[in-house]
């Protein structure tokens, strides 16, 4: 378990399965446990039993089993309120909140912000709470989710919401995919100093089994080659590679299609 301070809470990194994170919102000034994507609840158990607190609430980002699996144990131990998209309330199982695009949810001491990041599923949300984001599948380190139910804009349209937050929000996504990822980055973005930075300093972390999450952000932006469509000379130089439109959409597209056949 790995442990980080925000201002109103701390956030507990349980790996799970094989490259799963589970998250815990622990709030500084309230009993709220709150855990994010429940993979497999007697990993969420013992992190309760070591914090001595019980859970309070489940947030899901989407309806994938690894990501709800624990729900239903968990929701029978700890009579725990389950939050989940109103978009996908019928494949969330035990839900009791259901919540949509910027709904704020107040629970005692924290303030959750709800994003749409439709793509990777169609029911797919994110959460904010602070500078703390929690994205499920859709944005990873230095990548992004397949799309098995949504279309590239829609995919698109949900990266440039996450792109769009402070550069120094925390990226805590739910899969340690990253050097994988960043082999693909290299591939299509070569000559990027700050790549080249990145997987100097990710392949050290992960050489010492630590967590190359949470990223930020502003990291993202600059070496994350789902997001690097956002910069003008970046789209120019994909596009005349590729001898595809020099656009967004159309450089992300052609990017994740290529990353499915990598
Ligand atoms: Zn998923
Ligand atoms: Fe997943």
């Amino acid at each position: 378990m790995w442990s980080y301070q925000h201002p109103h809470f701390y956030v507990h990194q349980l790996p799970a399965l094989n490259d799963n994170y589970i998250y815990l919102i622990e709030a500084k000034d309230s009993d709220i446990l709150a855990v994010i994507d429940p993979a497999d609840a007697s990993v969420v158990n013992q992190a309760c039993a070591s914090l001595d607190k019980p859970l309070t609430h489940i947030l899901n980002t989407h309806h994938h089993w690894d990501h709800t699996d624990g729900n239903k144990p968990l929701k029978k131990r700890w009579h725990c309120t389950v939050i989940g998209a109103a978009d996908d309330a019928e494949r969330i199982p035990y839900i009791d909140i259901q919540v949509s695009e910027n709904i704020l949810l107040e629970l005692d001491g924290l303030s959750i912000q709800v994003l749409d990041v439709k793509g990777h599923t169609l029911g797919h949300i994110a959460y904010v709470i602070d500078d703390a984001l929690f994205c499920g599948d859709t944005l990873f380190g230095a990548g992004c989710g397949r799309l098995f139910e949504g279309s590239p804009e829609q995919m698109w349209q949900s990266l440039q919401k996450l792109a769009a937050l402070p550069d120094n929000t925390q990226v805590y996504c739910a899969h340690e995919y990253t050097l994988p990822n960043l082999r693909f980055a290299r591939d299509v973005d070569a000559n990027n100093t700050e790549l080249e930075a990145r997987i100097h300093r990710d392949t050290q972390t992960r050489m010492k089994k630590n967590p190359t999450i949470p990223s930020s952000i502003g990291l993202e932006k600059t070496t994350n080659p789902f997001l690097r469509p956002l910069d003008d000379s970046f789209i120019h130089a994909y596009a005349t590679e590729k001898h595809i439109d020099a656009n967004a959409l159309a450089v992300f597209t052609h990017l994740r299609e290529s990353k499915n056949r990598w």
